[in-house]
């Protein structure tokens, strides 16, 4: 396995390895890898010749307040698991190779950026997007993996995709859990084991969601109030938002009709947490 640590030597890696046709697959990640960054790795490795795994903590995704300076950093822990991993090449660039002195250029999508998480962290998305588009400049991937846990930026990141023409298949790949229901995430590392309990009423709270959907309840406002109302026991639970949108457009859903996203951003203490699920509601089958 190599680590790289400038865009110039993955930008030279990379155009190699595309002279031998090899294809290459692309995980991006802030680090802190576990099972569900893995499951992205073990998919690239299935359908690629090679996998570039990123680890960039993106400085412009965190907004002034947020949790930049105390996301956790387990290097060598990373790199220890992407070589078991049996990853090619993992790219670790410097912040400062990144955004030198005077960058200027973003990428922003418009309107989806602005709703759910981009509602409560304004410029996130367009910190998302811009470095997402710098990593596939620096790595020209065949195809890149993302996990369905962050599905309003799996969304954003097919639309620049399709409207830059970058030609790179996007794939979106399940959320991974905790046996307890808890989705995987990088942050649930902040949360003490109180907490930790408290955290299990979101995706509680989306399961009892699918099950009233399923069982034929189509009213958007009336499933809201029942998550409310579940989240709501948890005390140190407050709530970011609770949303039932369209799944491609991210536009809130009155009437349920086929099928339609519920995404759900929490504040536990000092972590917000996010978690969503897919209903397709011509599914009857409850549970
Ligand atoms: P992050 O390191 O949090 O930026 O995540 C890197 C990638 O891993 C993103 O595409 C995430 O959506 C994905 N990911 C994070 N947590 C999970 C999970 N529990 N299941 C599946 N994919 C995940």
């Amino acid at each position: 396995m190599q680590v790289i640590k400038t865009i110039k030597k993955m930008q030279a890696t990379s155009l190699n390895l595309k002279r031998t046709r090899a294809s290459i697959g692309f995980v991006p990640t802030m680090g802190a890898l576990h099972e569900g960054h893995l499951s992205l790795i073990r998919r690239s490795r299935r359908e690629n010749d090679v996998t570039v795994v990123s680890i960039f903590v993106n400085p412009i995704q965190f907004g002034p307040s947020e949790d930049l300076n105390r996301y956790p950093r387990p290097l060598q822990q990373d790199l220890r698991l992407c070589m078991q991993e049996k990853v090619e090449y993992v790219f670790c660039p410097r912040p400062e190779d990144m955004y030198p002195e005077g960058f200027k250029t973003f990428v922003e999508v418009r309107e989806l950026g602005a709703v759910l998480c981009g509602a409560s962290r304004p410029t996130h998305f367009r910190g998302v997007t811009t470095v997402v588009a710098k990593l596939f400049n620096a790595v020209f991937p065949d195809r890149a993996y993302f996990g369905q846990k962050d599905c309003q930026q799996a969304v954003i990141i097919e639309r620049m995709a399709r409207d830059l023409n970058f030609p790179v298949m996007i794939e979106v790949l399940p959320i991974i859990r905790e046996r307890s229901g808890l989705a995987l995430s990088s942050r649930n590392a902040y949360l003490d084991p109180a907490q930790k309990k408290d955290a299990l009423v979101l995706s509680k709270a989306l399961s009892s969601a699918a099950v009233l959907i399923r069982g034929g309840t189509r009213d958007a406002a009336r499933i809201k109030r029942v998550i409310r109302t579940m989240v709501s026991a948890a005390h140190s639970v407050k709530i970011d938002y609770i949303a039932i949108v369209d799944k491609q457009t991210l536009k809130p859903v009155k009437k349920i009709q086929d099928s339609c996203l519920i995404a759900l951003a929490m504040w536990i203490g000092k972590t917000r947490l996010i978690d969503n699920i897919v209903v397709n509601a011509q599914n009857r089958k409850a549970g």
